[in-house]
């Protein structure tokens, strides 16, 4: 059974990308066949895998409008090991011109119906805003995954996420679920940082990943290279944090941070 899950929260910069591609490389190294979909018009999914988001004829714009197939769009990662659906800033324009289409919060979803069937994990990178783009990856997807910064507004933006979620399951895709939050730049030296966690899992239990990841500097090093640190530096705790993720969504026991 394919899992598809949408990597989402609406607050900027929590580490959406970073383990959207870390996580496909992961996968991809314990023989998992995975697609990353890119939707968001900033690109980043799409440079840090090592594609040009500049060179690209076709995007997942043109599928969101039904102009192009996701098979016409859709390029390897070879750095990464996983297949891209790229995107680049066409697809801002996306949001509006979907306004007149039918259907248009459910066309990745259709579109990866398609495709579906090749892959164990399709990763879906979404954008920093509870916008059309946002809810087209939470109608295509399973279950959701949330990184976040263990601060202070953390909790609070989440209950907007968690409102937006349920909004979708009512209207758009009853069986979505809430797969896990996933806690991200961790310093534990950060004593904020460990009340938020505790509370994280105080009120969320065992919908918190037992795995943390740290604030690494090869993780926030390796996107300009276009690899994931897996590829850029094996040894780097933050290649292994995103491995042991990978391993825990596999079912294996991972060490307690
Ligand atoms: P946006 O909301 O803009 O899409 P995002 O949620 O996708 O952002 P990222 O782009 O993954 O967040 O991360 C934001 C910044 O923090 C990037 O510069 C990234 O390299 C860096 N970063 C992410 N995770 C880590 C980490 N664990 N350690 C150090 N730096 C990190
Ligand atoms: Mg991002």
């Amino acid at each position: 059974m394919t899992k598809i899950l949408a990597i989402t929260n609406q607050k900027g910069g929590v580490g959406k990308t970073t383990t959207g591609v870390n996580l496909a490389a992961s996968l991809a190294a314990e023989k998992q066949r995975v697609l990353l979909v890119d939707l968001d018009p900033q690109g980043n999914a799409t440079m840090g895998s090592g594609v040009d988001k500049r060179s690209l004829r076709a995007t997942v714009y043109q599928v969101l409008l039904g102009d192009r197939e996701l098979t016409d769009v859709r390029v390897r990662s070879t750095n990464g090991g996983y297949d891209v659906i790229p995107a680049n800033r066409e697809l801002a324009g996306a949001e509006v011109e979907m306004v007149e289409i039918e259907r248009r919060e459910t066309r990745l979803k259709e579109a990866l119906a398609g495709v579906e069937s090749e892959y164990d994990f399709i990763l879906i990178d979404c954008p920093p805003a509870l916008n059309l783009l946002t809810v087209n990856g939470l109608s295509a997807a399973h279950a959701v995954m949330i990184p976040m910064q263990c601060e202070y507004y953390a909790l609070e933006g989440l209950s907007d996420l968690v409102q937006t979620i349920k909004k979708v399951r009512a209207h758009l895709n009853p069986k979505l679920q809430i797969e896990g939050l996933l806690r991200t730049m961790y310093d534990p030296r950060n004593t904020l940082a460990l009340q938020v966690s505790a509370q994280l899992e105080q009120h969320f239990s065992d919908k918190v990943y037992r795995t943390v990841i740290p604030r690494n500097v090869r993780l926030a090093e390796a996107p300009s290279y276009g690899m994931p640190a897996l590829k850029f530096d094996r040894n780097s705790k933050g290649a292994q944090a995103y491995l042991d993720l990978a391993g825990e969504m596999l079912g294996r026991s991972v060490p307690v941070a």
